[in-house]
Order: C-alpha cells, then sequence, then structure tokens
C-alpha cells in the first residue's frame, strides 16, 4: 500500500531529515532584518536533487519568498502547504543553553535552537513530505504547492499576502495547512481553524511643560496618559461587539475530545492556569498596556509622554471601528484633541494615534463534519496515537490572509513543536514530534491528492 511506502521512507531516512532541519535552523533569518533568501537557497537545493520545480521570488536586502509545485497539473485537487522561513531574534544569547543557531540534539529526543518550533520544524517537514511524493514517484491527480514565506514575524505583507496576490492567483486551492507549532502542553496536539488578530498603536500625550515649582503654568503629559489609561477598559463599549467564534463552553467541549472524559479534563483545567488563562483570551477582545515612557528630569512637568497599547481582536473585529473607538475615547470623554487631525497645531494640547501593527483574526466557519477535516485529524491520532482536538490560536497568524482575502476559506494550522516555546530562550523540538509531523503532512497530502 502506498502508505505503507510512505511510512517506510520516512523511518529509512529519519537522519537525514534531522540533517536538513538542522541545516535550516542553522541558517540565519532573523527577522527583522530577515535574510530569508539564505533559507529559500537551502530549499530549493534540497528540492532540486528531487527534481521538483520550485521558484524563489527575491525581494529587499537578502529576503525572498518560495513556491514549488509537485508537478504541473493545476486541474485537479490543489493543497497548498504554507510556512514562514523567518524567525524572531534570540534576544539575550547568555540565557540560551546551546547557541540559537547551533541547532543541538539532546539524547537524539531534543532539538534546540531559534525556530525548532516556530517554525523551521514545521517547514522542514512540509518540504521533506513533498519531496517524499516526488522521490516515490506516487500518482496523484492533484497537485502539492508549497508556500515557504518571509515577513510573517513582522506582518506577513511581503510574505503570505504578496504571494497570494501576485503568485497564487491563476488557480484555485481547496484546502491548506499552515505549519506552525500547535502543541499546548500538557496537551496532544491541536488542530487550529481560527486565530485572533493583533492592533498595536502608539498613544502620544502633548502637554505643556514648565518648572516644577509652579506645575499650574503647564500641562502634565504623564497624567494626561494616566486619565486615558484609566478609561481604557472603555473602549470595549465603544466597538460593535461581536461573538467569539466559540463559547467557553463550546471550547471545553473541543479539549475535553481530547481526554477520556469531560471530568478529567475539568481536573486537568482545574490544575492549569495557562490553560484557563488561554480559554478566556480566546473569548474576548483583550487590550493590554504594554511599554510606556514619560518625563525628562524630576524638577520638569513633562509634554510628552508615550504608551503601546496590544489590542487583540476576535475574528470578525474590524481594525478601523477600534481605531475610532479609541478617538472616541480620547475625544469625547477626555477631551482631547487628536494630534494626527489637520486642525490640531504641533503645540496644542493633544493626543496623537499612530497604528504600529494592525491584523485581523480569521476563522473557518464552516469547518464542522467537514470530510476532509476529518481525514487529517484521523491521521494526526493514528500517528501520534494520541486523540487530537480543535482550536483558535490565541496570536495573530498569516492564516487570515489565506481565509480573509477569500483565496482558501478552509485553511487550518497544524504543526510540530509547543506554542509555549515559540520566541524563548531555549527553543526546542521533540524530535518524534518532527518526524511525526512529516507523516501527517505526507499521508494527509496523498490522501487529498491521489
Ligand atoms: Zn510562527
Amino acid at each position: 500500500m502506498t502508505e505503507d511506502l510512505i511510512v517506510n521512507e520516512i523511518e529509512k531516512n529519519k537522519e537525514v531529515y534531522i540533517n536538513f532541519l538542522r541545516e535550516l535552523i542553522q541558517t540565519d533569518s532573523y527577522n527583522p532584518p530577515g535574510n530569508e533568501k539564505n533559507v529559500a537557497i537551502k530549499i530549493q537545493d534540497y528540492l532540486n536533487s528531487s527534481g521538483i520545480k520550485s521558484e524563489i521570488f527575491p525581494f529587499g536586502e537578502n529576503r525572498a519568498n518560495l513556491i514549488a509545485y509537485l508537478n504541473d497539473n493545476f486541474h485537479g485537487k490543489n493543497l497548498l502547504y504554507n510556512g514562514h522561513m523567518d524567525v524572531v531574534p534570540p534576544g539575550s544569547e547568555e540565557e540560551w543553553k546551546y547557541s540559537p543557531l547551533s541547532a543541538f540534539v539532546k539524547k537524539n529526543k531534543y532539538l534546540f535552537g531559534r525556530g525548532a518550533t516556530d517554525m523551521k520544524s514545521g517547514l522542514a517537514a512540509m518540504v521533506i513530505a513533498l519531496k517524499i511524493l516526488k522521490d516515490l514517484n506516487i500518482n496523484v491527480s492533484g497537485n502539492l504547492i508549497l508556500n515557504a514565506v518571509a515577513d510573517e514575524e513582522t506582518g506577513g505583507n511581503f510574505g503570505t499576502k504578496w504571494c497570494l496576490e501576485n503568485k497564487l492567483t491563476h488557480f484555485k486551492i481547496d484546502f491548506t495547512v499552515i505549519g506552525e507549532p500547535t502543541g499546548l502542553d500538557p496537551l496532544p496536539k491541536s488542530i487550529m481553524l481560527g486565530e485572533k488578530g493583533r492592533v498595536v498603536v502608539k498613544l502620544v500625550t502633548h502637554g505643556i511643560s514648565t518648572h516644577a515649582s509652579w506645575p499650574f503654568m503647564g500641562k502634565n503629559a504623564i497624567y494626561m496618559m494616566s486619565e486615558i489609561i484609566e478609561k481604557l477598559e472603555k473602549l470595549g463599549e465603544y466597538i460593535p461587539s461581536i461573538k467569539p467564534p466559540f463559547s467557553i463552553n463550546q471550547l471545553k467541549k473541543l479539549l475535553s475530545n481530547a481526554f477520556p472524559n469531560e471530568e478529567v479534563f475539568e481536573k486537568i483545567l482545574a490544575e492549569q492556569p495557562m490553560l484557563q488563562s488561554i480559554l478566556k483570551a480566546l473569548t474576548n477582545f483583550t487590550i493590554s498596556l504594554t511599554v510606556i515612557h514619560g518625563g525628562i528630569k524630576d524638577n520638569v512637568i513633562p509634554d510628552k509622554c508615550e504608551a503601546f497599547i496590544d489590542m487583540r481582536l476576535l475574528p470578525g473585529q474590524k481594525v478601523e471601528s477600534i481605531i475610532n473607538g479609541l478617538k472616541r475615547l480620547i475625544k469625547e470623554d477626555l477631551g482631547y484633541e487628536i494630534a494626527n487631525d489637520s486642525k490640531t497645531k504641533s503645540n496644542d494640547i493633544s493626543v496623537g494615534i499612530e497604528l504600529i501593527q494592525q491584523s485581523e483574526g480569521s476563522f473557518w466557519k464552516d469547518w464542522e463534519n467537514d470530510a476532509t477535516l476529518e481525514a487529517l485529524k484521523n491521521i494526526i491520532e493514528e500517528i501520534y496515537k494520541k486523540k487530537s482536538f480543535y482550536l483558535i490560536y490565541p496570536a495573530s497568524q498569516d492564516a487570515q490572509f489565506i481565509r480573509n482575502g477569500g483565496y482558501c476559506p478552509a485553511t487550518i494550522s497544524f504543526g510540530p513543536g509547543s506554542g509555549s516555546s515559540a520566541h524563548a530562550a531555549n527553543e526546542f523540538v521533540e524530535i518524534k514530534d518532527f518526524l511525526n509531523s512529516i507523516k501527517v503532512y505526507a499521508l494527509f497530502a496523498y490522501k487529498f491528492i491521489k
């Protein structure tokens, strides 16, 4: 049977696959600045050795996206595998036990390095799955398209969004898998059906500076900011209310599918503050004040204060309505002019709103009873020998471009690694998890396009 052929091929080549993953981790693609072209070239070389056609689309300084196809037929079912090549910078290297670019293998069980989880393991596994289908010369009626992208960690406009708008427009995509890590320790593997969006704004209060001995002459910009901060919670009332894709009870039900029964799940939930916090995040719009700067000297009334607000949107919430809500809060409730308005002069008492990052959430609405999704879940459970479950992702992701742009609503995330290790020092992936994901990607692709 073809399935056995695929599994045997993976068992036979484990070491080669681990080495390929190590090579990708050792290739610097910290973003910023990016340097994803380094990784794209490695992938292209690897695919070339099997005669798989791929194209690199360079941009900027040593940056690039890559697209590869199993064959030249796009008239059957098209399956898209998407994975990002960039990784977040390592932060303070002293916190790392093994150098972030070392791809150190510990006890044949763990692989350490920046991107081990997010998401060079998922990306490598997708590349390998494509190569396996080609090497085994398996007969298929559809096509597997691999899109290795840049820029995910800094918004995705030059990566997934650019590829969809410029290179993937001429054929229909029937199903998409994004290889982001979907482990939530200590739970088994999840399949993500959607994700939250993210809006970051920088607020700047402009007051009037004066000597601290006669403060009445000035306008303290830090006090202005503190008034805004106190009101921030009210923003929720100023934006259209929206139902989360799943209620807390629905989420609990989805999660408890991975456990023998609901009682066992409730017991675990009660002991896991992290999990409780995720459930709360998945059902609410959240606002967090994350950075604040103000003041220059202990005897000077400050004329400027800056704050960054990180807001996480439920699928369906619009960036525009969040900004309008903020303006209303600052203008109508607190009576301050908005600095970016053309009427305001630069030395007026005012508040500036600068949009630093924006991505909307997304969700695959018709997931229930979808036969393809069920087939994928069955393969995951068979390979991992554990029940899996559906969920939505608390952080933002490239999936929004694929779903919201109308390219392919049937988009899910599934991949090796655990969310808690992503972006952290000593990031790692379990080697078994990585090898399992190759099996899942290869078997699912075969089943979908055969
Ligand atoms: Zn990622």
